[in-house]
């Protein structure tokens, strides 16, 4: 059971990386969810007119492994829902603005967002998300064989 729940974790941390991916090629990308699933994961995207092609995936999968071996950090933190509502409406990201919103009508006062932090410090993407998340993207390129293929 607990082994199921870690690799969920990671699968679910690895569409964090997905999306982090796919923002840093197609930054104009808009965001849906991310969650683990029976088989894997996946990740929403919105490119309006435009749709990945078999070139595009390919390089989206470079990235990922190229921020998987990155080792970037995940940190938790927590943001005051009004607040959190400002931020993510001025990443101009639609979607993850609804859900900000509709969880403020169902009455929660904060939110909670995971940031992605390289070696060096630097902030990478930050998505909406109650987690849980591996530590580090460290534990998904040891146990990359596992997290793939279940
Ligand atoms: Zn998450």
């Amino acid at each position: 059971m607990e082994k199921e729940n870690k690799l969920e974790t990671m699968r679910h941390s690895l569409s964090h990386v997905m999306a982090q991916a796919v923002l840093e090629l197609f930054p104009e990308a808009r965001l849906g969810i991310g969650p683990a699933i029976e088989e894997g994961f996946y990740y929403d995207f919105d490119l309006g007119e435009k749709s990945f092609g078999p070139n595009d995936l390919k390089e989206i999968e470079k990235k990922m492994k190229k921020i998987i071996s990155g080792n970037q950090k995940f940190e938790k933190y927590e943001e005051d829902i009004k607040k959190a509502i400002a931020y993510i409406k001025k990443k101009k990201q639609p979607y993850k603005h609804e859900l900000a919103r509709d969880l403020e009508k169902e009455g929660e006062t904060k939110l909670s967002f995971y940031r992605m932090v390289a070696l060096n410090g630097k902030k990478k993407f930050i998505d909406l998300c109650k987690g849980p998340h591996v530590a580090s993207t460290k534990e998904i390129g040891k146990n990359r064989r596992r997290v793939l293929e279940g």
